[in-house]
């Protein structure tokens, strides 16, 4: 049987972006994986980047780099962004992961435990992670990769984004033998002065476009499709799902469909407050969620369109591009796709 709802994701689409991002900064790319690979499957996402040829990834947590270590083999790269923190330094060279030293007391505890290879991040401006460019360390012995990273990588508009660059530039002279790596995606599009040695992007990897919107040269990856389980008509006047959400002015025709919070379909797709109802794509036209997202069904409005049980509606994919589907629901494309959960099988195409 398959499955009421499924997340498909297509890894052809996977490496025409990968290839789009060496092209457009001119510098190898170096994926970042964290988060699953932002929910679509770390396995499977990081397998194929390393079958075209990356050989540097990220990941935010040192169990994510543990996971990926036997995925991977022993060759590939694969830097901690969280820093020093989730095992301890010896189990950290025993997989081989390298953590990105971002305090001085990571810089100590790695050094004073033995050391080996790392990265070291800088902290530009956006003050989150990384040393301070005044407090930035000497080099020291196992450097391999200074970082830093943008703000508003994805507003190119943003005078913050050169502040930072010039920053990064000055900082990471000090370190002529470390590989210096600082656009994200969006900073991947930036211009050649902002691509270093190499970029490190995630969001356009997945789909979503540079600056938060639907991009060109973006190809769809993720396509979430729910099953339509139940077809039924509503006479005018009476409403429809928790709450009495929606009320039907003119009798309706609507399809219960598979899928709701407890699949990552967030409850902020649906009507609330004056926000008008997210879409979704079913046969062959934007139709409106109608009422409250529930846990596990959500309602849309089918009045007029050939639909029965069984046939499938996308919440996202090439027809309802994941930064419209996000802002539909008030956020963006990274929190959509990382909050499909586990019940939801990925199926791999391409
Ligand atoms: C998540 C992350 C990235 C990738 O960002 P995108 O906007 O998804 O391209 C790059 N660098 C760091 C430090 C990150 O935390």
């Amino acid at each position: 049987m398959p499955s009421p709802a499924t997340l498909s994701v297509d890894l052809s689409a996977l490496v025409r972006n990968y290839r789009t991002l060496e092209r457009v900064s001119g510098r190898p790319v170096h994926p970042v994986v964290k988060a699953n690979s932002y929910g679509l499957g770390a396995e499977a996402c990081a397998g194929r980047l390393l079958a075209e040829g990356a050989r540097t990834f990220f990941v935010a947590r040192a169990a994510e780099g543990l996971a990926l270590r036997p995925v991977l083999g022993a060759e590939p790269d694969i830097y901690v962004l969280d820093g020093l923190h989730g095992a301890t330094p010896d189990a950290f060279r025993a997989a081989d992961l390298r953590p990105v030293i971002n305090q001085p007391a990571q810089l100590q505890a790695w050094l004073g435990s033995g050391g080996g290879a790392c990265g070291l991040q800088i902290d530009t401006g956006m003050n989150r992670l990384g040393f301070r460019v005044e407090d930035a360390p000497e080099p020291f012995a196992g450097l391999a990769l200074v970082m830093s990273h943008l703000a508003c990588g994805d507003d190119h508009a943003e005078p913050m984004n050169r502040r930072q660059r010039d920053a990064f530039a000055a900082v990471s002279a000090r370190y002529p033998n470390a590989l210096k790596s600082f656009a994200n995606s969006g900073g991947s599009f930036l211009g050649p002065d902002y691509a270093f040695d190499a970029v490190r992007p995630g969001i356009c990897l997945y789909g979503g476009g540079p600056e938060g919107r639907p991009d060109d040269r973006i190809a769809p990856v993720a396509t979430l499709l729910a099953q339509i389980v139940q077809v039924r008509d509503v006479p005018a006047g009476e409403t429809i799902g928790y709450s009495r959400g929606y009320t039907a002015e003119a009798p309706l025709r609507i399809a219960t469909c598979a899928t709701g919070y407890a699949d990552g379909v967030l409850r902020s797709y649906g009507a609330r407050h004056g926000k008008p109802a997210g879409q979704v794509f079913v046969a062959g036209e934007l139709r409106p969620i109608l009422g409250r997202v529930s846990m596990d069904v959500c309602a849309v409005d089918v009045t007029g369109l050939d639909v029965t049980v069984g046939d499938s509606i996308e919440l996202f994919g090439p027809n309802r591009l994941i930064d419209d589907a996000a802002a539909d629901a008030g956020t963006i494309s990274y929190e959509l796709i990382t909050s499909i959960t586990p019940r939801v099988p990925r199926r791999y195409v391409g």
